[in-house]
């Protein structure tokens, strides 16, 4: 940290400040910011100030391009600095663009990035050509499944349904047809699936704590000007302890109850609207 400071000429609280600005590291001292900072999260210097990678993109949003991938290239032609040994996932760590040759209708060219490789998470269920996702939700479950693997190594994120290659319908969801949406298993005490008990309520090994922490996790990660719009999960003890904790921009809260996810997780991710 001290290093970071000196080689960028800022006094070291600078350093400190900028990811204390973002809700990832809301409550946290300055020496778990430190840690959380070694792990990865992405600070960049513009015109002496430093800022996190989701404060850059949200000030800079227009000029600094669309995705994560564009922002890599562009900032160095406009006097960004990045501070080495803090990079963070890239998306192309767990994402592969695949060409859609025939989009489907209500669907879209781009949901073209498929989830296919990289740590911390593992396929469950039925697997039909089924992970594909928008750019910006691919750029954010990147970075969430990356995040929760450094947290938590041994609990991977087992990952069922994002979309169908291109968007569109995509029975039996009624949703799942823009690549924002993915369905996620509850977690377990151990790590393990144990698709043998399929429901959270009776399963003996369901990590209520574990599934609740991930769930803020997931909400807190999402970056400035976009947002977890919805989590649908019907363990009605986590829905009552976040209820008016955790709300969208449309003032909902974002997890509720909804019938079919006794088994799952499902996720909605949005830009915000303004
Ligand atoms: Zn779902």
């Amino acid at each position: 940290m001290e290093g970071i400071a000196r080689a960028l000429g800022v006094p070291v609280k600078d350093v400190i400040e900028a990811p204390k600005r973002t809700g990832n590291y809301n409550g946290m001292s300055d020496s778990e910011i430190k840690k959380g900072l070694k792990v990865g999260e992405k600070l960049v210097l513009k015109n002496g100030k430093v800022m996190t990678e989701e404060e850059a993109k949200g000030v800079d949003w227009a000029r600094v391009g669309k995705s994560i991938g564009n922002f890599f290239l562009l900032p160095l032609k406009k006097g960004y600095e990045f501070l080495s040994g803090l990079f963070g996932p890239k998306t192309s760590d767990y994402f592969t663009k695949v060409p859609i040759t025939n989009v489907p209708e209500g669907g879209s060219a781009d949901i073209n990035n498929r989830l296919d490789k990289g740590k911390g998470w593992a396929p469950y269920g039925e697997q039909n050509d089924d992970k594909y996702a928008a750019p910006h939700f691919a750029d954010y479950l990147a970075r969430v499944i990356w995040g929760w693997y450094r947290k938590y190594p041994n609990y991977p994120m087992y990952i069922n349904d994002i979309s169908r290659p291109g968007g569109g319908e995509f029975p039996p969801h009624v949703t799942h047809r823009t690549g924002e949406s993915v369905d996620i298993k509850f977690f377990t005490k151990d790590g393990k699936l144990h698709p043998e008990y399929p429901n959270y309520y009776n399963n003996p090994y369901y990590d209520r704590k574990l599934t609740e922490e991930f769930i803020i996790f997931a909400i807190k990660n999402a970056p400035q000007g976009y947002e977890v719009s919805e989590i649908f999960f019907n363990d009605i003890i986590i829905v009552n302890d976040l209820e008016g904790k955790y709300t969208n921009s449309s003032g909902e809260n974002i997890l509720r109850r909804s019938s079919g996810h006794d088994n799952h997780i499902h996720l909605k991710y949005r830009k915000i609207s303004n």
